[in-house]
């Protein structure tokens, strides 16, 4: 886990609502990732952490 760093002269390209998501690589597994925090499932395919790295920025209520 990387600590926040505020620097106003790089803004990062955020998501819907502030949620920037990114997929890592687990082992095998591939997972979603966002800088809220949120963590998505280990899938074996990068499309399916893709896609629920999208519903996490569409709706991040849902853990
Ligand atoms: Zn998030």
């Amino acid at each position: 886990m990387v600590a926040h760093e505020l620097d106003l002269s790089e803004v990062p390209d955020l998501g819907v609502g502030g949620h920037r998501t990114t997929t890592a690589e687990q082992g095998r597994f591939v997972g979603a990732r966002c800088d809220c925090g949120w963590r998505g499932p280990a899938r074996r395919a990068r499309s399916r952490a893709r896609s629920d790295a999208q519903e996490h920025q569409g709706d991040p209520a849902v853990r």
